[in-house]
């Protein structure tokens, strides 16, 4: 159905493009690449009213034409998992080859505000889920502040303090009134559930049951951090991935499972393994990771509530502050941890042996869980390109694409129909594209300078508008636009 609709739009583009010839930007003579379709070749790309108007091995003529001889032109990164939302995060995802990055494992605490404080402004394009973490702690009268505040250098707050509101089971009335919240929030435009399980410890596995039946209701899925990390049993990572499978064959909501790199550390390759026997029984589970062996966190969340240090393996050196790069000690850890200020801290918990398993696996989309503070924020879809394409050879150029694209994109068709017009690089598409150099292409954040851009994106195009040009980001462009979940649309309808 979609190829047709794509091809009945790329009839009445071409019959157009007879009549005026003329494009508003063309890239001409770029190693076009498309998972999709296959297309791997040098072509020309004529980009027309913020959609690809034509892709042709005919010269086209624009009024403005970019060179593109020797580069990659890609449908541009759709990051699932963003939650630095700001201008500065912004900044260096487009420097990275993003053009779409969505706050959706826990979710914006506001749909609503979160919407209208990105609104005109914003660099790339954005949307939320929307959140049961925030939900949970509105019901048990804790909320979260609903701006995008807080945090180290802008990083959202959006994971409550351990305490009653994340460690106390809910009573049916309180499950009840999340769910209330919840689907006030998809009516706002979330595009999904996002439930943040090890974050909720308290939430009961009916409780989890719950969200995913009201997800199933509205035809979204839940992304879910899942609840346990580790082999220690009970709550084991391969039990966390379970219940989550579980929730889904039940209730039928469609399931993403975020950073399944961080989520299963060692035992990476079996949760891949569940995944995949998920899939072949019929179930809609997907998942994702980062290239990096730490990941990232409140300090003061009940991710670290008693028994962490037993189920992740590490110990409190391996928590280091990103600002300073101080390794904590028992006595400081309790401080932090105690403390109401969120301290986000670096958590070194995988080998690089895992995760180089772990990404080139079919799969694996690549998504970057990204905030100021952890080089993943500005380095993950160069640093694919660079170490997996380039130097191990693990993963070919056009299943980097595909990783980074197409899958998220096909993803995101299950929250809104107009994902079917992203991560491909088609006539009919939307203008998001990606022009790259794949030689040098190259991550230069590190745990020392995590905010360092990437370098090696030539040109990045968001809805027909160019943001990066010749390397460097185009000032006071904001082209971004929302993606909406069905609930903005047909509010109140309760489908
Ligand atoms: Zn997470």
């Amino acid at each position: 159905m979609r190829r047709l609709i794509l091809s009945l739009s790329l009839l009445v583009f071409s019959t157009s493009v007879v009549a005026a010839q003329q494009y508003d930007l063309v890239l001409e003579g770029g190693h076009v690449i498309d998972p999709e379709s296959g297309l791997d070749a040098v072509r020309n790309v004529g980009i027309r009213d913020g959609k690809i108007a034509r892709v042709s091995s005919e010269a086209l003529s624009g009024r403005r034409v970019v060179r593109a001889g020797g580069l990659v032109v890609a449908p541009g990164f759709i990051d699932l998992h963003q939650h630095g939302q700001d201008m500065a995060s912004q900044r260096v995802k487009a420097l990275d080859g993003v053009t779409t990055a969505l706050e959706l494992e826990i979710g914006a605490p506001d749909v609503a505000q979160f919407l209208k404080s990105k609104e005109g402004h914003s660099l790339i394009h954005y949307g939320t889920s929307a959140s049961h973490v925030a939900a949970r702690a509105a019901v048990f009268g804790a909320p979260l502040p609903p701006e995008i505040i807080g945090g180290k250098g802008g990083s959202p707050e959006i994971l409550p303090k351990s305490g009653p509101a994340t460690d106390l089971p809910a009573t049916p009335e309180q499950i009840e009134a999340i769910g209330q919240r919840l689907r006030s929030e998809l009516d706002a435009g979330g595009l999904a559930v996002g439930m943040g399980i090890q974050y909720t410890p308290g939430a009961t596995r009916l409780e989890v049951i719950d969200m995913f039946r009201l997800a199933a209701e509205r035809g979204l899925p839940v992304y879910t951090h899942v609840r346990s990390a580790g082999r220690v049993e009970p709550g084991s990572a391969v039990e966390s991935i379970s219940e989550v499978i579980g929730a889904a064959a039940i209730t039928g909501a469609a399931l993403h499972i975020v950073h399944i790199n961080s989520s299963c550390l060692r035992d990476s390759l079996e949760c891949l393994a569940m995944v995949e026997g998920a899939r072949a029984r019929g179930l809609d589970v997907t998942t994702e990771a980062y290239p990096y062996i730490a990941g990232m966190t409140a300090v003061n969340s009940a991710l670290f509530n008693p028994g962490w240090r037993e189920k992740l393996g590490i110990d409190y050196g391996d928590l280091v502050l990103p600002d300073t790069g101080e390794h904590l000690t028992k006595e400081r850890f309790d401080e932090l941890h105690k403390s109401n200020a969120t301290r986000w801290v670096l958590v070194f918990a995988n080998t690089q042996e895992i995760v180089d398993k772990v990404i080139p696996h079919p799969l694996v989309m690549i998504a970057s869980d990204g905030a100021e503070g952890h080089p993943r924020n500005a380095g993950t879809y160069s640093r694919v390109l660079a170490q997996y394409v380039r130097e191990k050879g693990t993963v070919t150029l056009m299943d980097a694409i595909r990783k980074m694209s197409l899958m998220p994109a096909e993803m995101l068709e299950r929250s809104t129909p107009t994902a079917w017009q992203k991560g491909r690089l088609q006539e009919g598409a939307d203008a998001d594209i990606v022009v790259f150099d794949a030689a040098t292409i190259s991550d230069r954040s590190t745990f020392q300078k995590p905010m360092e851009p990437s370098v090696g994106v030539r040109y990045l195009v968001v809805g027909g508008a160019v943001v990066v040009d010749e390397g460097k980001i185009v000032p006071d462009v904001f082209p971004g636009r929302a993606l909406l979940g069905p609930g903005k649309v047909s509010s109140g309808t309760g489908r």
